[in-house]
């Protein structure tokens, strides 16, 4: 549930819902989406609830009943259309579960199209609970607005992942030896290569020697660096994310 906004909420409050919504559709709510707008938000039959699904944008709705532990929703109409969010992948060994759900919910917040976890030699964590991912998108996407959730796909090996790499798309490769290796600077190379993109960040151990060949063999790969400073695998995706949307959108 997205954190308890200020009292009187000066908006209606936002709720991601599994139901394909559309004008007129019922949505009953129950459970802790019940709670959050009865008891939370403290709606009455009447009040105005966003909805969205995650494909058709955002809907207007009202609360048509309103009981102890559960409510309907009735939908009025389209009050947004479908996010476009750019065409853009991260691309992570998964890390500890506290630090990946943070950089989920950051990931959504920035814009990502599409979360590809990676196992990788020195991967610590080797499995994703795709529900506790989702339940973090849904909430980062209720706070900042957004009604498109990232697509959080299949864990897979990073061999697998490379083979099967997109042409059109550009593989930034996010390598903390770049600097030493020739990688360029993070803002020169997003702007010198516009498109569809995607960014490879390693493990908390960093990438083998191996990998990294098999990493830069693929045409698609830009090696970057992001600075001087080793930074950790969630700060150097989200560092990574935001410098890609500030200039792929600008
Ligand atoms: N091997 C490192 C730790 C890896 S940091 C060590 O010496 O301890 C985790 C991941 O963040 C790296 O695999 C890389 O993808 C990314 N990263 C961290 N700092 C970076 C930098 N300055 N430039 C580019 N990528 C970086």
């Amino acid at each position: 549930m997205p954190a308890t906004p200020a009292w009187p909420p000066e908006s209606a409050p936002r709720l991601y819902v599994s139901t394909p919504l559309s004008e007129g559709a019922a949505v009953p709510v129950d459970g802790n989406a019940a709670h959050y707008l009865l008891h939370v938000m403290r709606l009455k039959a009447g009040d105005a609830v966003l909805l969205f699904d995650g494909t058709s944008g955002e809907w207007l709705a009202r609360v048509e009943e309103a009981r102890k532990r559960d409510a309907l929703l009735l939908v009025e109409r389209r009050s947004a259309a479908p996010d476009r969010v750019p065409d853009f992948w991260l691309c992570v060994a998964p890390i500890k579960k506290a630090r990946m759900e943070w950089l989920v919910e950051k990931a959504t917040e920035l814009g990502v199209g599409e979360i590809h976890p990676l196992l990788t030699r020195r991967s610590v964590v080797d499995k994703v609970n795709p529900d506790r991912m989702t339940a973090h998108m849904v909430e980062a996407a209720e706070q900042c607005g957004r009604n498109s959730l990232p697509i959080f796909q299949e864990i897979q090996q990073l061999k697998a992942f490379l083979q099967n790499f997109p042409e059109g798309r550009h593989l930034f490769f996010a390598d903390e030896n770049a600097r030493a290796e020739g990688g360029a600077p993070v803002a020169e190379a997003v702007t010198s290569h516009s498109g569809p993109g995607a960014f490879l960040i390693g493990p908390e151990g960093g990438f083998t020697e191996e990998e990294r060949d098999l990493i830069r063999a693929l045409p698609q790969t830009v090696p970057v660096s992001l600075g001087q400073f080793i930074l950790r695998a969630e700060t150097a995706a989200i560092a990574a994310t935001a410098v890609w949307m500030a200039i792929a959108h600008s």
